[in-house]
């Protein structure tokens, strides 16, 4: 005996415009940031964690080396080009210290 085929569930449709993307500066990123990213990638194009390891990255993001949230301040110094990838990485390990902090 043939067995009907599940009905088909309405799929919710993602509107394209309806997106969780948040611009520079809700994020707490203004227009000094922005020229300073500039700065440090005219500075320095490559990432700099990726060259410690021997490894030729093109940075896109100007990183606090010390976070922000652990006393690091926004000037020059405390800047450095890091890519996508590590950006990624520290942002977990910045993550997981803050949570250590907390408990
Ligand atoms: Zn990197």
């Amino acid at each position: 005996m043939p067995s009907r085929p599940p009905p088909l569930k309405q799929r919710p449709r993602q509107k394209a415009w309806s997106t969780t993307h948040k611009s520079r500066q809700e994020r707490g990123y203004g227009r000094a940031h922005e020229l300073m990213r500039e700065q440090v990638l005219a500075d320095e194009p490559l990432c700099r964690p990726c060259a410690k390891q021997g490894r030729v990255t093109q940075a896109t993001i100007a990183d606090h080396i010390k976070p922000k949230a652990e006393g690091g301040t926004d000037d020059r110094e405390n800047y450095q080009p890091i890519c996508d990838l590590c950006h990624v990485l520290k942002t977990a390990a910045e993550a997981k210290r803050a949570k250590a902090r907390k408990a």
